[in-house]
């Protein structure tokens, strides 16, 4: 089913685990996440930024065959603007059919931030989609902007943030960056902060750069109660690596064929990372438990 991110989170949110958000700029990784949330009984969100759309997965096509998609499986798809920064952005995800919309003011100040994201969540929520905001940076993993514990987003201003703006979900900096660490660089997380941002806040809280983050700090993460975690670059390098082996392994290999050894290995990547997550069977529709959708 097509649906915002509202309710899954909450879910989430309730019952401690959480839920990828999931990059996706063609069909082969728009069947990829959805045959694995089938498959995995989990809830899931696709994700696409601005740039993304812009050089690729344009959010007119990508939009309907989606929504198609996600229709004809029982489990909940939710489709999210990743990193919606101006109100074009915005607006055209919102035309194009998208469920939810991220703005992400966290590069302007705290009023500014407050501002921008009240306008966008009374938008989204009058058309019955979810909004996602960030409070704090996530900055880019290749400029060590992750260390900068200034940009870690504060616990009580985080509070006045979502009652200011009734925002669904949070994007919170606690030490992850986006894009790829390091080789052999393993970030460091303040989960001591994300434990009080939790107790603040008491909603759910979402986690940028995910990818390269290393299990054992998603698994604490999500224990301390991230709900939504975003992932782009783990499994675009799981599709890359498994393209180069097949056409190394045989370079007369049929394009569909390529294409398929890529969306295999995705879905091989998410539903592993569904159980890790803990997203994994939670809409088993033998014994629902889940949240009741319109
Ligand atoms: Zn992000």
């Amino acid at each position: 089913m097509y649906v915002s991110m509202k309710d899954m989170l909450w879910h989430a949110h309730k019952n401690n685990y959480a839920v990828m958000a999931i990059n996706c700029v063609n069909m082969e990784q728009a069947k990829a996440i959805i045959q694995s949330a089938e498959e995995e009984k989990s809830a899931v969100i696709i994700n696409i930024s601005p740039r993304q759309m812009k050089a690729h997965g344009h959010g007119d096509i990508l939009a309907p065959m989606i929504k198609g998609m996600a229709e004809k499986v029982s489990v909940p798809v939710a489709f999210n603007l990743d990193h919606g920064a101006d109100l074009e952005d915005i607006t055209a995800a919102m035309k194009y059919g998208f469920s939810s919309v991220m703005i992400d003011s966290s590069s302007y100040d705290f009023e500014e931030n407050v501002r921008r994201t009240q306008l966008v969540a009374s938008l989204a929520h009058g058309m019955g989609l979810s909004c996602e905001a960030e409070l704090g940076h996530v900055g880019m993993a290749k400029e060590a902007d992750n260390e900068k514990v200034d940009l870690y987003t504060d616990p009580q201003q985080a509070k006045e943030f979502v009652e200011q703006t009734e925002c669904d979900c949070l994007a919170v900096a606690i030490g992850t960056a986006h894009g790829s660490y390091p080789k052999g660089f393993v970030p460091k997380l303040d989960f001591d902060r994300l434990k009080l941002l939790k107790e603040t806040l008491q909603r759910p809280l979402v986690l940028h750069g995910g990818s390269g983050a290393g299990e054992e700090n998603i698994r604490k993460a999500v224990a301390y109660g991230i709900n939504k975690i975003n992932v782009c670059t783990d499994l675009f390098k799981h599709a890359r690596i498994a393209t180069a082996k097949a056409l190394e392994e045989n370079p007369e290999i049929d394009y569909m064929d390529l294409c398929i050894v890529a969306q295999d290995a995705m879905k091989e990547f998410i539903k592993s990372y569904m159980r890790v997550i803990g997203s994994s069977g939670r809409y088993d529709f033998d014994k629902y438990e889940g949240p009741e959708f319109d």
